[in-house]
């Protein structure tokens, strides 16, 4: 009788709590009377120079403490499908009954990867991960949610009810011991050994150029302050619950007061799940959360309603792959004039140096480029600027956030730059931030911008790369509308 190996392929989901595939592979090792072996796969595109300085700090911090917990675990260098089918290849060979589980994800990639280990008669289940609610949820006429409120109407209750499975408990796990014997070319999954295979350049692409980030950026990045585990998360998250969430609905877009979970990080690196999150809501106040209108515990109910944003993000690139590289709303389609050529790219420099001569804009840039992180309303300001005033790209500005942000999320970010240009779902009326009127509302004291800004910035002010007033008229004229054309200005 073959014996039976489960590979728990870890990528994006570096947790013991509500991890579903690590779970699976526990208890099917476990009726199977077979052994565990979790697996990463340090991938060849991370070496490169375009893999983002961020997520190289979580690997090679996040990734060592998440599988220090296992007794025996395995790290090896290749390509991911490549690697799962000589892995399997190799474990068949010695006789073993070989099934992998894997979290699923929604960037396109995932899926060509996992058709690929497939087409190799492997036998692999895609477990539950990054979207909590069905994907499969369609309106009443049998199509895909294509506005934010009537999607959460359809999943809050599925959201709100779902149980977080329970903590894996590394010590108990059945495992395959001593791996590395097999796999000699296995790397040491230590913090100093992972970041010496990592580049040390940070570059992107985007409007067709290259973009070396040093020689455009003073700034360094010191992600240092970050929490890299699932316990600090944890840690971070019921301090929140203990001091903000009662007030988040009201602080919440208050540039300077740190009125938000940061929980973003955890998320889009799995230290810990939505469901875990909305788990502890609900134990924090005793109380189910089964009405999203209900004005009890508002501070709560909205920070859910905005996870469930991040569940709608997930859900539209899973449906639709190819908003990566195209605007949802088809009449926008090829038909935006943006500023292309040396203007254009003047501008899109200036902006992610924080030069544009708008004080909110610019401080935005110099906190996302000193700290991997940007609130979320700075996000959108900057957003809009890049696209509306500016009149850069909206793809060049995604490039640029997928480069800087530490909580990287491909679907969140796609959809926040989709709806900062004013091109994604949900339509609205073309939205246009007044960066004057959203530094009044939001900093009215300044302490954000003189937090992110230096003194002089503040006093000698830069003049701003275009007046507010023409890049009105300049925005609606590149995107084809009239005043007419339902305008509306924050
Ligand atoms: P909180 O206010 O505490 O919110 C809790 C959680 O809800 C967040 O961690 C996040 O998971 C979710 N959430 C909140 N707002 C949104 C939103 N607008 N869209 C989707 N999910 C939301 N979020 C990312 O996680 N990764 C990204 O790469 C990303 N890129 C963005 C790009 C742009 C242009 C814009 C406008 C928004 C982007 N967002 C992104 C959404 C949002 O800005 C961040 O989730 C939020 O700032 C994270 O801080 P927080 O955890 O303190 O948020």
């Amino acid at each position: 009788m073959s014996k039976t190996l489960a590979i728990y392929w870890s990528r994006r989901d570096f947790r013991l709590t509500d991890n579903q595939a690590l779970s699976r592979a526990a208890s099917f090792a476990k009726e199977s009377k077979g052994q565990v072996l979790p697996l990463f796969v340090l991938e060849d595109y991370m070496k490169k120079d375009d893999f983002p300085a961020p997520a190289r700090h979580v690997l090679s911090h996040a990734l060592p403490l998440f599988f220090e917990q296992y007794v025996h675990s395995l790290v090896l260098e290749g390509k991911g499908a490549r690697t799962i089918n000589l892995v399997v290849k190799k474990f068949e060979q010695e006789g073993y009954d070989v099934h992998v589980f894997v979290n699923e994800d929604v960037y396109p990639d995932f899926y060509i990867q996992i058709e690929k280990i497939k087409k190799n008669n492997i036998s692999i289940e895609v477990c539950t991960d990054r979207i909590s609610v069905s994907k499969e949820t369609k309106t009443g006429a049998g199509n895909i949610y294509s506005i934010f409120t009537p999607f959460k109407n359809a999943v809050w209750g599925e959201f709100v009810s779902r149980e977080p499975l329970p903590r894996v408990d590394p010590k108990k796990i059945p495992y395959f011991e001593k791996p590395e014997k097999l796999f000699l070319h296995a790397i040491p999954c230590n913090g100093a050994e992972l970041e010496k295979l990592f580049s040390k350049k940070r570059n992107f692409t985007a409007g067709g150029a290259q973009h070396d980030i040093d020689s455009q950026i003073d700034e360094a990045q010191d992600l240092s302050a970050w929490y890299m585990s699932e316990d600090e998360a944890l840690k971070g998250f019921k301090a929140f619950l203990e001091k903000n969430v009662d007030e988040y609905k009201n602080k919440r877009d208050f540039l300077a007061t740190e009125g938000t979970s940061k929980m973003s990080l955890a998320l889009a690196w799995g230290f810990v799940s939505a469901g875990t999150l909305c788990s502890c809501i609900k134990t924090h106040y005793n109380a189910s959360f089964d009405n999203p209108h209900s004005l009890r515990h508002e501070g709560a109910t909205h920070y859910i309603s905005e996870l469930i944003w991040r569940e709608f993000y997930g859900y539209l690139l899973y449906h639709y792959p190819h908003l990566m590289h195209t605007e949802f709303q088809e009449k926008f389609r090829g038909k935006i004039r943006w500023q292309e050529n040396k203007e254009g790219h003047r501008r899109f420099a200036l902006w992610m140096r924080g030069e544009t001569g708008y004080v909110i804009v610019d401080a935005a840039m110099k906190q996302l480029a000193k700290c991997g992180w940007m609130h979320n309303r700075a996000r959108m300001i900057v957003s809009s600027v890049l696209t509306k005033n500016l009149g850069v790209d909206w793809r060049w500005g995604q490039e640029y956030f997928r480069a800087m942000l530490i909580d990287l999320d491909e679907a969140s970010n796609n959809g926040g730059w989709q709806w900062g240009a004013s091109v994604g779902a949900d339509p609205k009326p073309i939205r246009i931030f007044n960066p004057y009127l959203q530094a009044k509302n939001y900093d009215a004291d300044s302490a954000y911008q003189k937090k992110w800004l230096p003194s002089e910035r503040l006093v000698l002010q830069l003049p701003p790369l275009v007046e507010h007033k023409d890049a009105r008229e300049d925005a609606l004229t590149r995107y084809g509308l009239s005043e007419k054309g339902g305008v509306r200005y924050f």
